[in-house]
C-alpha cells in the first residue's frame, strides 16, 4: 500500500503527534469532538522527512495526495481553489510535534489572486475587506515564501499612509489597497527576481515547501537546541480553510485560557479584538480587550466559547490554551493545547481539576511541573517589574532582595542592626565574614563558582547569593563597584535574583513565599503515590526544622563542619587547628565539644525520631582560617603602622601556620575520613558530643535514630578503623548510662575506587550514601570551581557535553558507578540502606534515576523537598505507566 502522507481532519482513526504534528492532532481532535473547526487536512511529520531526504522535493505521491485532499476539501466547502464565483481561501500552517511558538510559519488567505478577489469582494459586499486580505496575503507570501524583508512592505504602507494623511489602517479604502496591492507586486518583483505567483496551486505548493524549509531556519533551529527537542522529527504542515475576524463588526478573533495561567483561577482568561485577523492580536497593532468584555458584547456566543472550553478540558484533562474566531458571528476553533503557567496557577489547576471531577488524583500529580516549584518557597521578584539588568552571575541560592551594598561583614552587620537592608559584595567571601551573611539580605561575589564558601553557606541558610560575577569589578579601597561604564557606590539600592543570577539597579518589589492549602493537598497525594523517600541536607536545627514543614522524612546530610563556621566558635575551632601539640588540641576540643553536643540535642529533639545521617568532619582544615592574601594585607599594615604590636606578632604566627597547612590541590588532599584517622581526637570529639546528646535526648523520652557517615572512603579499612571509633565511643557512652545505643555507621560514596569496591566496603557498611558532588569531580577528575568558571562552559556551548555533571547527573558516567555500588553493595549485605545526598538529589531526572535504580531515598536541600516529593511520586507514576504500555504494546 502506498505511504499515507495527508489525513484529512475528519480521518477515521487518531493518528498521534507524532505523525500530524501538535498542531494537526489537535485539529482533527477537536474536529471529532464536533467542535466547529474550519475543514483542511494535515501533510505529515513523514512526509517533511521525505522531502529532505529526497534532497527538499516533493514527491510524486505526496504531490498527488496533497491534491487529492484539496478536492476534498472543496467537495466539503463547496467552493474551489482558483474559481472566479466562488473561490476557496486556506492557510498554510507549520506544527511540530512540540509546540515551538512563533519559530515556523504561517501563511494566511492563500488562494487570493487579481480575478478571486474580485469574487470575494462580490460574494462579500465589501470590496475593502477583499483587497485588504489580498494584499496581506502578498505581503506574507513575500516574507515567508520568497524570504523578502517585510519591512519593504511596511515602508511603503506607511509612507502611503502618511501621504494620505491616514492615522490608521481602518482609514484605507478599497481603492487604496487596490494601490497598495500594484505597489506589492511591484516590490516582489524587483525583490524576488520573480512575478507574484497568480496559480493558486502554485501558491500551494511553494508555501508547502517554504513551511517544511522553515523547520531548518535558524530560530526554529536554536530553539530545538535550548529545548532538547531532536532535529529529525520534522514539521507537519496544515492547509486549512479560512475563516475571516476581520468581515466586520460582527466578527473578531482572539486567544483564551481555559483559566488563568498566573493564579489558576477557573475563569475564561484572554483577549480579543473585534473585526481584526488572527495575525492582528500577536502583532500588538491594536490593543485587544479583556475576553469578559465579549460576555457583554456578544452573551450566546460567550455561553458557547465557555461550554466549549470545558469540553475540551474534561478531553485534554488539562488547562487549554486555544485561538479562536468569529466570523459574522459564528464560532471557530482554530487552536488549542495545553497552556503554559506559573507554578502557583499550576497548583490549583490541579488540585481544582480533582475536586471538579476531570482528573484523578493521581493524574493531577503529573500536571505540575516539579522544576516550577521553587518559585513558590522563596520569595521571588516581582515579575511585572521594568527595571534594567545591570548584571548577571551564577546563580548560586534562590530568593529575591533589595538592598542597599556594602562590602564589609563588619558593616552589614551593623547596619542591619539599625534595621537596614543590605547585600553583602564581595570579592569571595571567608568563614571570616559569616556574620555579614547572616546579617545581609544575599550575598554577591565576583569570584567563586556554585560551590564556594557564600554559595554553600548562603544555601544552607536558604539566603539569595550571586556568586562568580566577574563582570562586576569591586574596588574595596573606595568602597564602589563598577559594571563596564555604571558605577555602585556603597548604600546604593540592588536588587538580586539568586534563582536567575540578575543583579538590577535600584528597588524592585519582592512577593512573599507561601506554602498554600492546595500546594499541602497535592504533596500528600505525592507521597500517597510514592515509594521513595524524600530526606534534607541541613546542618542546623532550623534548617532541619524548617525541611520536616516541607515534608522531609529525615535527615539525609547533616555536615558537622557547618556548626564550626558560626562565628562565636571559630575561634575555639582555629585554636584546635593551630594547636602545636596534642594537649593542646584536646584543650580546644573541649571548648569544642559542648557547642556540637548542644546542636546535636536541638538537632535530634526538632526530629522526633525521624533518621539523620551525620557526617563526621570532611573538610580540609585550612578552610576555617583566614586567607593568605587578606593576612599578608593586614601584616603589611601593621608592619607600617604598629610595627611592635602583639596583634602583628599573633598575625605572622597565623599567616606561619596558614602556610604549613596549605596543600597543592585541598580537594584530594588531607580531608574526609583521612583527617579523622591523622587527628582521630577530633572525630572522637564528635562522636562523643553525638552519643552524650543521645543519651541526653532519649532520657526526656524522646527517638534519636543516628546514622554515622564517615566520608571519603576510597578503601574498606579506612572505614574499618574509623568506625571501630564509634562503636569504642557508643560502647563507653551506652556503658555509663546503662543503656545500648542503636545507631548505624556507613560511608559516603564519593570515589571512584569506593564505588567499584562497594561489596568489599558494604561488609562494613550499614548503609551508603552517594555524594554525587564529589563523585563527580573525581569521576570526571574536574575540580567544580575550576570546571565552571574556566571550561564547562565552553564544553556546554560547543555540545561536547549535554548539561553541567554538576546539575545534571550525568547518568552514563557518574550513574553507572552509583548503580554497580547499589548492586555490589546488596550482594555483601542486602540489608544495606541507600540514598544519594549530592545536589541533584533535587533534580526531576536523577530523582527518576534513583528510583530505576533501587535506592531507598534522595536527600536535597529544604526548600526544594516539595519539587522532590512530586518528582518521586511521578517517577513511580511513570514507571507505573510504561510497565502498562509494555504490557500492553499499542
Ligand atoms: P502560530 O503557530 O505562529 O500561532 P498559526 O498557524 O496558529 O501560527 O497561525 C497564525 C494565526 O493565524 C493565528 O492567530 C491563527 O488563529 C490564524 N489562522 C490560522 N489559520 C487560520 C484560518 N484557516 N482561518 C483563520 N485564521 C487562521
Ligand atoms: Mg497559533
Ligand atoms: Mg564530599
Amino acid at each position: 500500500m502506498e505511504q499515507k502522507f495527508v489525513f484529512m481532519f475528519d480521518h477515521e482513526k487518531a493518528v498521534g503527534k507524532k505523525m500530524l504534528g501538535g498542531k494537526g492532532a489537535n485539529l482533527a481532535e477537536m474536529t471529532r469532538l464536533g467542535l466547529p473547526v474550519p475543514y483542511g487536512f494535515t501533510v505529515t511529520t513523514e512526509a517533511c522527512n521525505a522531502y529532505y531526504e529526497a534532497g527538499e522535493q516533493l514527491s510524486e505521491a505526496a504531490t498527488l495526495q496533497i491534491k487529492r485532499s484539496m478536492e476534498k476539501l472543496e467537495k466539503r466547502t463547496g467552493k474551489s481553489l482558483g474559481d472566479t464565483n466562488n473561490p476557496l481561501l486556506v492557510s498554510v500552517r507549520s506544527g511540530a510535534v512540540h509546540s515551538m511558538p512563533g519559530m515556523m510559519d504561517t501563511v494566511l488567505n492563500l488562494g487570493m489572486n487579481d480575478e478571486t478577489v474580485k469574487a470575494i469582494a462580490d460574494l462579500t459586499h465589501n470590496p475593502r475587506f477583499a483587497y485588504d486580505s489580498y494584499r496581506r496575503f502578498i505581503q506574507m507570501f513575500g516574507d515567508v515564501v520568497l524570504g523578502l524583508d517585510n519591512s519593504l512592505y511596511e515602508n511603503h504602507l506607511e509612507n502611503y499612509r502618511m501621504s494620505s494623511g491616514y492615522t490608521s489602517d481602518v482609514q484605507m479604502t478599497a481603492e487604496d489597497w487596490k494601490e497598495i496591492i500594484e505597489a506589492y507586486k511591484k516590490i516582489t518583483r524587483e525583490a524576488a527576481g520573480r512575478t507574484f505567483p497568480q496559480d493558486p496551486y502554485e501558491q500551494l505548493f511553494l508555501s508547502i515547501r517554504a513551511v517544511f524549509d522553515s523547520w531548518n531556519n535558524k530560530r526554529a533551529v536554536l530553539y530545538r537546541r535550548l529545548h532538547n527537542i531532536p532535529g529529525h522529527l520534522g514539521t507537519a504542515v496544515n492547509v486549512q480553510s479560512m475563516v475571516f475576524g476581520n468581515m466586520g463588526n460582527d466578527s473578531g478573533t482572539g486567544v483564551a485560557f481555559t483559566r488563568n495561567p498566573s493564579t489558576g483561577e477557573s475563569d475564561l482568561y484572554g483577549e480579543y479584538l473585534i473585526n481584526a485577523q488572527g495575525e492582528d492580536v500577536v502583532a500588538g497593532i491594536r490593543t485587544p480587550q479583556p475576553i469578559n468584555e465579549l460576555k457583554r458584547e456578544m452573551p450566546d456566543l460567550y455561553g458557547e466559547l465557555v461550554k466549549m472550553c470545558n469540553l475540551l478540558e474534561k478531553h485534554y484533562k488539562n488547562m487549554q490554551d486555544i485561538e479562536f474566531t468569529i466570523e459574522n458571528g459564528a464560532l471557530f476553533f482554530l487552536q488549542t493545547r495545553n497552556g503554559k503557567r506559573t507554578a502557583q496557577s499550576a497548583v490549583r489547576i490541579a488540585v481544582d481539576m480533582v475536586n471538579e471531577g476531570i482528573v484523578s488524583e493521581e493524574e493531577a500529580l503529573l500536571l505540575v511541573d516539579p522544576d516550577q516549584l521553587s518559585q513558590l518557597l522563596h520569595e521571588h521578584i516581582d515579575p511585572e517589574h521594568t527595571s534594567q539588568k545591570l548584571v548577571t552571575g551564577l546563580p548560586a541560592s534562590p530568593g529575591a532582595a533589595t538592598g542597599e551594598v556594602v562590602f564589609d561583614a563588619d558593616k552589614a552587620e551593623l547596619l542591619s542592626n539599625e534595621g537596614r537592608n543590605v547585600i553583602l559584595v564581595r570579592p569571595e567571601t571567608t568563614p571570616e565574614d559569616i556574620h555579614g551573611i547572616v546579617a545581609a539580605k544575599a550575598t554577591v561575589t565576583s569570584r567563586g563558582g556554585m560551590t564556594s564558601h557564600a554559595a554553600v553557606v548562603a544555601r544552607g541558610m536558604g539566603k539569595a547569593c550571586i556568586c562568580g560575577c566577574g563582570s562586576i569589578n569591586i574596588d574595596l579601597e573606595t568602597g564602589r563597584f563598577t559594571v563596564a561604564e555604571t558605577i555602585v557606590e556603597e548604600g546604593d539600592v540592588i536588587t538580586v535574583d539568586g534563582a536567575s543570577g540578575d543583579i538590577y539597579l535600584g528597588e524592585i518589589a519582592t512577593i512573599e513565599p507561601e506554602m498554600s492549602a492546595v500546594f499541602r493537598k497535592l504533596l500528600g497525594w505525592a507521597d500517597n503515590t510514592s515509594t521513595l523517600g524524600v530526606r534534607t541536607n541541613a546542618d542546623t536545627p532550623e534548617d532541619v526544622r524548617k525541611a520536616v514543614e516541607l515534608g522531609a522524612e529525615g535527615v539525609g546530610l547533616c555536615r558537622t563542619e557547618h556548626m564550626f563556621m558560626d562565628p562565636e566558635r571559630l575561634p575555639a575551632v582555629q585554636r584546635m587547628i593551630l594547636a602545636e601539640n596534642k594537649e593542646e588540641r584536646t584543650k580546644a576540643l573541649e571548648k569544642l565539644l559542648p557547642m556540637q553536643q548542644q546542636d546535636f540535642e536541638r538537632i535530634f529533639e526538632t526530629l522526633r525520631g525521624r533518621p539523620i545521617t551525620i557526617r563526621l568532619l570532611d573538610p580540609p582544615l585550612h578552610e576555617f582560617l583566614p586567607n593568605v592574601e587578606e593576612l599578608l594585607v593586614d601584616i603589611t599594615r601593621l608592619e607600617l603602622t604598629d610595627p611592635e604590636s602583639a596583634e602583628l606578632e599573633r598575625k605572622q604566627k597565623l599567616l606561619r601556620s596558614v602556610r604549613l597547612l596549605e596543600e597543592s590541590n585541598p580537594m584530594l588532599g588531607l580531608r574526609g575520613c583521612r583527617l579523622g584517622m591523622v587527628h582521630p581526637e577530633i572525630y572522637e570529639m564528635q562522636i562523643t558530643a553525638l552519643f552524650q546528646a543521645m543519651t541526653g535526648v532519649l532520657s526526656k523520652g524522646i527517638d534519636v535514630n543516628p546514622e554515622i557517615m564517615i566520608p571519603l572512603v576510597s578503601h574498606v579499612a579506612e572505614l574499618r578503623e574509623t568506625s571501630g571509633l564509634v562503636h569504642k565511643v557508643a560502647k563507653e557512652i551506652g556503658g555509663r548510662n546503662g543503656i545500648s545505643l542503636n545507631y548505624l555507621t556507613g560511608t559516603m560514596i564519593e570515589t571512584p575506587r569506593a564505588a567499584l569496591t562497594a561489596d568489599e566496603i558494604a561488609s562494613e557498611a550499614d548503609f551508603f550514601s552517594f555524594g554525587t558532588n564529589d563523585l563527580t569531580q573525581t569521576t570526571f577528575g574536574f575540580s567544580r570551581d575550576d570546571a565552571e568558571g574556566k571550561f564547562l562552559q565552553y564544553y556546554i556551548e560547543n555540545g561536547t557535553l549535554p548539561d553541567n555533571p554538576f546539575m545534571k547527573l550525568d547518568q552514563e558516567g557518574v550513574g553507572k558507578l552509583v548503580e554497580s555500588g547499589v548492586t555490589l553493595g546488596k550482594q555483601t549485605n542486602p540489608q544495606l540502606k541507600t540514598g544519594i545526598c549530592g545536589e541533584h538529589g533535587g533534580d526531576k531526572d536523577a530523582i527518576r534515576f534513583c528510583f530505576d535504580k533501587g535506592l531507598d531515598y534522595v536527600s536535597c536541600s529544604p526548600f526544594r523537598v516539595p519539587a522532590a516529593r512530586l518528582a518521586a511520586a511521578q517517577s513511580a507514576l511513570g514507571s507505573r505507566q510504561e510497565r502498562k504500555s509494555v504490557l500492553q504494546p499499542g
